[in-house]
């Protein structure tokens, strides 16, 4: 030992000497106190106990036979007492018999020394006490931190000894799993037990592999502690083997991961599901799909994908809010889910072999996927649509204290028919919705080829639409109304809009009408339109022109915006107009979409004086009862039922009483699409008012329209659509 060693062991180290011979006592000081240790002294148990609580000396000498209070028993105390369990008692005893040390042990002592003592090794014995009892300190310090360590790390460890299958945990294994006293059971069994049924053969062979490989083992599982107990853990483990090589353990560590595990769910949740709905997402739809593609190819099956979109969902977001547009996807989303479930539904798709044969996304906004996998006949498909649709629909949804119905519209792509990639196939099912929704809606259509090439055209030419308007390319012709109960008299025109595209020529409003109102064009080409009739109504009248009524056809979007009221009045008085001047032709549908406001909105443009007309009438659905009730001026047969009135008695029949509902609603009518005198006469002799058509003139620009005007009367009769002057 180096005299550093000593210093260290030395300084400041407090040894109590306890013993009723004051020769014993003095002797033992000067042996000490020469090898640098301080002493104090008691002379019997009792005072030993007393100076110990006091002094907290690093070590004692204690006699065993004494008076008052005998060695065993001071030490008894001690121990019991605060400190007492860490000082180092070194019995002093005179007898060297097996009981009496036997005794010393049991009642604490750290080792004895016989009498008659041998002072030359006494310091040199206290001293190496003394440094083993700080080594024992120290580790015990070390194992505190280590546990404290494990609690933070949730960490604990077993050692298995693979002769007696015995399995010890670590002492923190209670704190770490809280598991609070109840005995553990020390053994092999003792662990499977608390392995999840599921898990315990996967576990079991993990560890059976790492013995016979002499190798290690790492492992997820859960440990069922009881039964609102079940942790997940990560568990390491490796083999101990002997000087031969063989396996004689395990040891391993068992970490909880269950927080770990749920921030990961809850980021795995957030990335793959709607947390809306709770529904998959985009993401996950793809992953669902790539794989029942890949299984399909495998079993040789179909898979369908119905692309499902609301019917009208921006209108209830905008009207609502999105607080009810949110209560309405989560309705929505339930009543999938309920339509997908049900038990009959299931059986018409049977012979799913136990495989998730519906899978429901949400693909954001009011899109949502249903991937149909394992399919084999067609019909399937329809059946499914069919009552998706048909749940979505039969009762109203109550969203912000409102009965809502839901309908939606539904694209179906086949794989490998209609795509042989997910994006291709969703691109299909898209455009196959597409056309569910042009042909009214509430119903679905499967993609067919020909969708594609329609598909494509109706881009280039929304495309080229959005160009037209920005470059001023939009023109509007004018065909004349007359009179047709004397003599036809022009009364006025209706406007109609032309799209005049450099190389394409004139591209008539059907066919791009449509794509206007889909893509929101239609806003700002009917701006237009008001604008250049209104302006155009005034040009005329400062050449003093009478043009009459001038109608504009106003669309289902540009009714139904904010403000309309306001920007027609304005465009009148920008081009100082009289409402008088104007009329505006509505279709049914558009007008009876939403009775109660648009009755509000009609009467305000009436009381200003413009006039109004139901355009296409005896196409759409009017409500008699609501007709009566809206202040219209005019009704205007579709020219589909002019087309066949000399020919087909059922038209005729429509025309008559078209034209009977009219003047007992004291409305004007006014038939479109007259072509042959025939026509008009028929319609002449049953009271038709008013006609438009190809046997007076075409709808044409302005500068031939003024000409038009010079025209007294049109010839008709002769069946000349030339003017009489
Ligand atoms: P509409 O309002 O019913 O217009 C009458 C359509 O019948 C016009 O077609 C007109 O050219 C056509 N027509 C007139 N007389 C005859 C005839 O004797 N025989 C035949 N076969 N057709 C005749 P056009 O100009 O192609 O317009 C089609 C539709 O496009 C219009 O139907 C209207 O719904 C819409 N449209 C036209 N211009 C506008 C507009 O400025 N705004 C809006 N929102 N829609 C418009
Ligand atoms: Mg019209
Ligand atoms: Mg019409």
């Amino acid at each position: 030992m180096s005299d550093s060693d000593c210093d260290v062991v030395s300084s400041e180290r407090l040894i109590l000497v306890v013993d009723d011979d004051l020769a014993m006592r003095l002797l033992m000081r000067e042996a000490l106190e020469q090898a640098g240790l301080r002493v104090i002294e008691a002379e019997n148990g009792e005072q030993a106990v007393e100076v110990f609580s006091r002094e907290q000396p690093d070590l004692i000498l204690m006699d065993v036979q004494m008076p008052v209070l005998d060695g065993f028993s001071a030490c008894l105390r001690i121990r019991a007492g605060s400190g007492g369990d860490e000082v180092t008692i070194v019995m002093v005893t005179g007898l060297e018999d097996v009981a009496s040390i036997q005794r010393a042990y049991e009642v604490g002592a750290t080792d004895f020394i016989t009498k008659p003592v041998n002072w030359p090794i006494l310091n040199h014995r206290v001293r190496y006490l003394l440094r083993a009892a700080d080594a024992f300190q120290s580790l015990r310090h070390n194992e505190q931190k280590l546990s404290q360590a494990q609690l933070v790390a949730r960490l604990v460890h077993w050692e298995w000894n693979l002769a007696d299958d015995s399995w010890v945990w670590s002492p923190s294994f209670r704190q770490v799993f809280g598991v609070g006293w109840a005995p553990v059971d020390s053994s092999y069994a003792g662990f499977v037990a608390m392995l999840a049924g599921g898990e315990r053969h996967r576990v079991e062979a993990a560890l059976a592999r790492a013995i016979v490989q002499r190798s290690t083992c790492s492992i997820d599982h859960d440990l069922v502690l009881d039964d609102d107990n079940v942790r997940n853990v990560h568990t390491q483990a490796r083999v101990i083997v002997d000087h031969a090589g063989n396996p004689v353990s395990m040891q391993g560590i068992v970490q909880d991961i269950s927080e770990r595990k749920k921030a990961e769910e809850r980021i795995y949740f957030l990335a793959f599901y709607d947390a809306l709905t709770g529904l998959p997402n985009r993401q996950l739809f793809m992953e669902h799909a790539k794989r029942a593609l890949f299984d399909a190819d495998k079993h040789g099956h179909r898979v369908a994908l119905l692309y499902l979109d609301l019917d009208q969902f921006k209108r209830i977001n905008d009207t609502w809010g999105h607080g009810a547009g949110d209560e309405l996807l989560r309705s929505v989303s339930e009543r999938l889910q309920e339509s997908l479930r049900g038990s009959d539904m299931v059986a018409q798709v049977a012979h799913a072999g136990g495989d998730e044969v519906f899978s429901l996304s949400r693909l954001g906004g009011d899109e949502f996927t249903i991937l149909l996998s394992n399919l084999h006949t067609a019909s399937v498909v329809a059946q499914v649509a069919d009552r998706v649709l048909e749940h979505l629909s039969t009762e109203p949804v109550r969203v912000s204290g409102q009965d809502i119905y839901i309908r939606a519209s539904i694209g179906v792509a086949i794989y490998p028919d209609d795509g042989k990639e997910v994006e291709t196939l969703l691109k299909n099912a898209d455009t196959a919705m597409y056309q569910a929704k042009r042909s009214g809606r509430d119903t679905f259509r499967c993609y067919t080829n020909q969708m594609n090439s329609q598909f494509a055209k109706r881009l280039s030419l929304e495309t080229r639409l959005k160009q037209a308007v920005e470059r001023d390319q939009l023109v509007l012709h004018y065909q004349p109304k007359l009179d047709i109960r004397d003599n036809c008299q022009l009364v006025g025109f209706e406007a109609l809009v032309r799209w005049e595209q450099p190389g394409f020529g004139l591209i008539p409003p059907d066919e791009f009408i449509p794509i206007a109102e889909d893509s929101g064009l239609i806003i700002p080409i009917g701006e237009w339109v008001l604008d250049t009739a209104c302006a155009q109504i005034r040009e005329w009248r400062a050449r003093g022109r009478q043009a009459g009524h001038v109608g504009v056809n106003l669309s289902f979007q540009q009714f139904n915006q904010q403000g309309l009221v306001g920007q027609i009045l304005h465009a009148l008085q920008r081009h100082s107009v009289d409402p008088e001047a104007l009329e505006l032709e509505l279709t049914e549908s558009t007008v009876m979409h939403d009775v109660d406001s648009n009755t509000v909105i009609l009467r305000n443009l009436k009381e200003v004086g413009i006039s109004l007309s139901i355009d296409d009438f005896g196409t759409g659905y009017s409500s008699l009862s609501y007709l009566k009730q809206l202040p219209l001026d005019a009704l205007k047969i579709d020219r589909s039922f002019v087309k066949d009135i000399t020919t087909d008695s059922n038209d005729a029949a429509i025309i008559r009483a078209i034209i009977a509902l009219g003047k007992t609603l004291d409305l004007a009518i006014v038939a479109e699409g007259v072509e042959t005198p025939e026509q008009l006469e028929y319609l002449r002799q049953h009271g038709c008012d008013f006609a438009q058509g190809y046997l007076f003139s075409k709808p044409v620009p302005a500068n031939e329209a003024e000409k038009l005007m010079e025209v007294a009367f049109f010839s008709c009769a002769a069946g000349k659509a030339s003017g009489v002057g």
